[in-house]
């Protein structure tokens, strides 16, 4: 018999050509980010378990046998973990299950900082089926990560937890049977639904299937555009090639510097606004890039869920007449990494001169939470802090564009757009990719780190800095 859980429910509620080869196992394999992701809930709900120590706990349960321990725990009132109940064609497996007297409280758990939207039609697809399968339920509630806990000593689970009332929001929810009727026709239906490329191609989630569906717009499509309420409108009008937008149509400045730059086929750019960026530079350049990883349970005193942390570093000092010095940091080890590299970074980051970033916000962030767990370094990091400057900015602004950078403004579609140079050679090509593997093979699992992958790192991170010298280079070339 077709079934229907809560987690294709949800699948279906982002798309139903996702829910239809979720449901074949057809998708792609979970990425290192995902599979992260993954990790990081399983092991937030480890501590929201210690909230509730007398549950029966039917994790390692699956199927019929989930089901009838499910009811058996039901009928002595217990509370239980991963309760599973069917009715009908529909199926739950609920995170925590809580007697209330002849009532019962729903609790989903969720390693966020916060309740989202879409913690809502999962509650209320779970109670739909709870109440149908005949219980009464009292409240509902969302679980998610405290992001104001301070991780001192040993993990403190009834701080790192917040809980979040949200019975209400979930009432409000009335379609859960249309819905789920529609869902289970998808599911039954032999052929694949037709394309219908949405804004829900990336929300709630980032869809595992972009790469097929998308893969068949022409290479300058109109969702390369910075507005996007205007390119779904062109989209939805049949106009999917930049080409073919109508001439008269205005766009923002940001999109007809992206139009020309297509129609042309060449580089678009305003030497008087880069000669105005590069103007604010005070020479030596330090050029700074972080790598960090983080976790949803701290894992170190003086850090807080999710709080980035930085473990590898590079650093290269370029001076106006050509000389290049480069300098890095990479930890070893599972202790925390942040002391040590900061002291290192005090003594190679001297002088006056600006320090370069690509998307500056980042490398804020880090630093203004490293003065903050360790003010002894404070008024040095808030110096670096002052000295500032983000290589981004002609990108972001439109002050250069290549059509090769497909609408983004991002080192990974810049660096090559502008030197030609780019990061296919490396090992790891992307700053996820790195911190997961630093994560998975220095602290996660403490494994015997092979020089090979502290290489590969060194690379990848020594690319981004060696490669904003090169854009620097390149953007001093266009305004001579
Ligand atoms: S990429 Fe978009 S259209 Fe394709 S399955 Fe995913 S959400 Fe649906």
């Amino acid at each position: 018999m077709t079934k229907l859980s809560k987690s294709a429910y949800m699948k279906g509620e982002q798309c139903q050509r996702l829910l239809w080869f979720a449901d074949r196992k057809q998708l792609p394999e979970v990425s290192l980010a995902d599979q992260h992701k993954f990790d990081q809930g399983h092991d937030f709900e480890k501590y929201v378990y210690l909230l509730f120590p007398k549950a029966v706990d039917l994790s390692g349960t699956r199927g019929k046998e989930n089901i009838e321990k499910t009811q058996e725990a039901i009928k002595k009132k217990k509370t239980i973990f991963e309760a599973g109940v069917q009715f009908e064609d529909l199926f739950v497996r609920s995170d925590i299950f809580e007697p209330v007297g002849d009532n019962w409280n729903l609790y989903e758990i969720k390693s966020t900082t916060q309740v989202k939207k879409q913690h809502i039609p999962d509650l209320a697809f779970q109670k739909y089926v709870l109440e149908k399968a005949g219980f009464k339920i009292n409240k509902c509630f969302v679980l998610f990560l405290n992001k104001e806990y301070v991780k001192k000593g040993k993990i403190k689970a009834k701080e790192l937890v917040s809980k979040e009332d949200v019975t209400e929001q979930v009432e409000l929810i009335d379609d859960i049977e249309g819905n789920a009727q529609k869902y289970l026709e998808t599911i039954k239906d032999d052929c694949e639904p037709p394309i219908t490329i949405t804004v829900n191609c990336n929300k709630p989630y980032p869809c595992p299937l972009k790469e097929h569906c998308w893969g068949t717009l022409p290479t300058n499509n109109v969702l390369h555009l910075t507005n996007w309420r205007q390119y779904w409108n062109f989209f939805h009008q049949g106009i999917v090639d930049i080409k073919d937008i109508p001439k008269e149509t205005e766009l923002k400045p940001k999109d007809e510097v992206i139009r020309k730059a297509v129609n042309k086929c060449q580089v678009v750019y305003s030497k008087e606004h880069i000669k105005h960026f590069m103007n604010t530079l005070k020479w030596p350049l330090y050029h700074f890039d972080f790598e960090t990883f983080d976790t949803a349970v701290p894992i170190y005193d003086k850090s807080r869920p999710y709080q980035k942390i930085p473990f590898q570093y590079s650093l290269h000092i370029q001076h106006e007449d050509g000389k290049l010095e480069h300098f890095e940091y990479l930890a070893d080890g599972t202790k925390d990494p942040r002391l040590k590299l900061l002291e290192q970074l005090k003594g190679e980051i001297e002088g006056n001169g600006s320090v370069v970033v690509f998307n500056k916000s980042f490398e804020i962030m880090v630093l203004t939470k490293l003065a903050e767990d360790f003010p002894e370094h404070a008024e040095w990091v808030n110096k670096v802090l002052g000295r500032i400057v983000d290589l981004a900015v002609p990108f972001q602004n439109f002050h250069y564009y290549c059509p090769t950078q497909k609408g983004r403004y991002s080192i990974k579609k810049v660096l090559p757009a502008i030197t030609g140079k780019g990061y296919d050679n490396l090992e790891i090509n992307n700053g996820g990719d790195a911190s997961i593997m630093y994560f998975n093979s220095h602290i996660k699992n403490n494994e015997e780190v092979h020089n090979k992958l502290r290489q590969d790192l060194l690379n990848y991170c020594g690319l981004d800095t060696e490669g904003m010298v090169w854009i620097v280079d390149e953007l001093k070339k266009l305004i001579k």
